[in-house]
């Protein structure tokens, strides 16, 4: 059997229902293919048996312009974390440090003097003097590593202690690999601006006069509102699961109009007008090989999460107050622990686990532990206590029957890596399509729900101008 669609969007995660929600709001006709029998991709929350719940994938978000408007018109009440758990940390030299504020890392042994006078350096530097530096050329096509962009102005101490931290709790990745352009676009156009970091961020906070929203929020019962709630508001008809697109393929002589042949799994031929495809970079790949090859060199980190609990009174009362008071911590580089980081779910918001018990979402795997997303389920819960009594200074105090595991899920392509030459590879990618295609996901303009949200919406504004 064969239909007919004016529009079809290929993956229901957020980018998907998000040029969804944006086909509808302009009326137009369309139909998102599903290949699972879930929507929401990476966001996946899941109810336990004693009624708290579970995130298997994102557990919070930042909500920009793209996601307000979503939030708005569907009616959701966003659920805001609490500002009691205000702390960031990161695990270094064997102990957990607050980053929250410039001033705390100052005050504190965190980081050696060296690295602290090198914010003055870069504050004072004009770079563009530099003869040395490559970084200044204003060749649009510069690319740059994270690593190599931060130890030119800092040092190898302030990437392994603060940005190796940052970019595993976002990319689960390795700043010698990701692209500063790319993975902070602000950061480098400011740099290049002002020619220094410091400065340059300064000037922006004081021009801005406060600074961007970035509260944490999710709902109350979990992210999966957010994906119910885009559901519910576009009609059933426009929406199927368990309907996996194999190929899309290019056709002059079909009906008018009617310029693309949809395989499905499921035996069924679509004709198409115009096509939006949000699904990871590599499936993309795989569904228009002739158009977009070139996504198949975008490579995924592997994930595993931990979502566990356990029972207050096994920790310190030191501890107790920084768990409550924090959002959770991340690991620095070269640390004696597997774990990437844990976000401390009951401290954030309620409903995440009984009132005697902390719960933690662990983050394992990564592009700098990829062999662990193999290991069983045991192997795994090892590994979190040895950590988690680590972190917390518990010696061995902490053990296996006191960490009640609740889900462990493997993520084998969690997170796109935007790599040296990503904005290349993306910008050639998007200028090549004809104009009744568009691709949509979190490896154009950045992993975060809002982005994936917003490249849903820059997909619908491409296929109507
Ligand atoms: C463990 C983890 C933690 C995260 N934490 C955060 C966080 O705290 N905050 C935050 O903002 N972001 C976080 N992220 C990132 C964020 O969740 C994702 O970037 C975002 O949800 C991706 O949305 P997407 O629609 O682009 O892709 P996906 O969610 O991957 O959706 C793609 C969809 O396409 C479908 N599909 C694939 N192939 C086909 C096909 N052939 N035919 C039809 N459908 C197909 C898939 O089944 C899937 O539903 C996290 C991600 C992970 C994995």
């Amino acid at each position: 059997m064969t239909s007919l669609k004016d529009l079809v969007i290929i993956g229901g995660g957020i980018s998907g229902l998000s040029a969804a929600f944006h086909a509808e709001r302009n009326n137009l006709d369309f139909v998102l293919l599903e290949a699972s029998n879930r929507f929401g991709g990476a966001v996946f929350t899941s109810s336990m048996d004693n009624g708290y719940l579970c995130e298997r994938g994102p557990g919070s978000l930042v909500i920009g312009n793209c996601l307000s408007e979503i939030i708005n018109r569907v009616q959701l009440k966003p659920l805001k974390a609490s500002p009691k758990a205000k702390h960031k940390l990161v695990f270094s030299d064997c102990t957990l440090h607050q980053i929250t504020r410039p001033f705390y890392i100052f005050l504190s042994n965190f980081l050696s003097t060296e690295t602290k006078l090198s914010f003055f350096k870069d504050f004072f530097s004009f770079r563009q003097t530099d003869k040395q530096s490559s970084l200044n050329s204003n060749k649009d096509d510069k690319d740059e590593s994270v690593k190599s962009f931060f130890e030119s102005r800092f040092n190898e101490e302030f990437v392994n202690k603060l940005i190796w931290p940052v970019l595993s709790g976002i990319y689960a990745g390795n700043p010698a690999q990701l692209s500063i352009r790319t993975v902070w676009p602000k950061i480098y156009e400011l740099d290049k601006k002002y020619q220094s970091i410091s400065r340059g961020m300064l000037f922006s906070l004081l021009k801005k006069g406060k600074k961007e929203n970035r509260e944490i929020y999710s709902f109350e019962s979990g992210l999966n509102e957010l994906i119910n709630g885009i559901v519910q508001y576009l009609p059933s008809e426009r929406l199927k699961l368990n309907s996996q697109i194999t190929l899309v393929e290019e056709c002059s002589s079909l009906e008018k109009g009617y310029k693309y042949f949809l395989h499905s799994n499921s035996g069924e031929k679509i004709l198409a007008k115009r096509v939006i495809i949000a699904t990871p970079s590599y499936v993309a790949a795989s569904l228009m090989p002739l158009r977009l090859s070139e996504l198949q060199k975008i490579t995924y980190s592997p994930l595993v999460t931990v979502n566990c609990w356990m029972n207050k009174s096994l920790m310190r009362e030191s501890n107790q107050k920084l768990v409550e008071e924090s959002f959770g911590f991340l690991s620095s580089k070269n640390e004696d622990i597997k774990t990437l980081g844990v976000i401390f779910n009951s401290s954030l918001f309620p409903k995440r686990a009984p009132d005697e018990c902390f719960s933690f979402t662990i983050f394992l795997g990564g592009s700098n532990f990829p062999e662990l997303i193999s290991l069983s389920d045991n192997q795994i819960k090892d590994i979190c206590i040895e950590d988690i009594n680590k972190a917390f200074n518990l010696t061995g105090k902490l053990e296996h029957k006191d960490l009640k595991v609740k889900l462990i899920s493997r993520w084998k392509k969690a997170v796109p890596q935007l790599s040296l030459g990503h904005h290349n590879l993306i910008q050639s990618t998007l200028e090549n399509l004809p104009n009744d295609i568009a691709i949509a996901g979190n490896y154009i303009k950045g992993v975060s729900i809002e982005n994936a949200a917003q490249s849903g919406l820059d997909a619908i504004k491409k296929l109507i101008p």
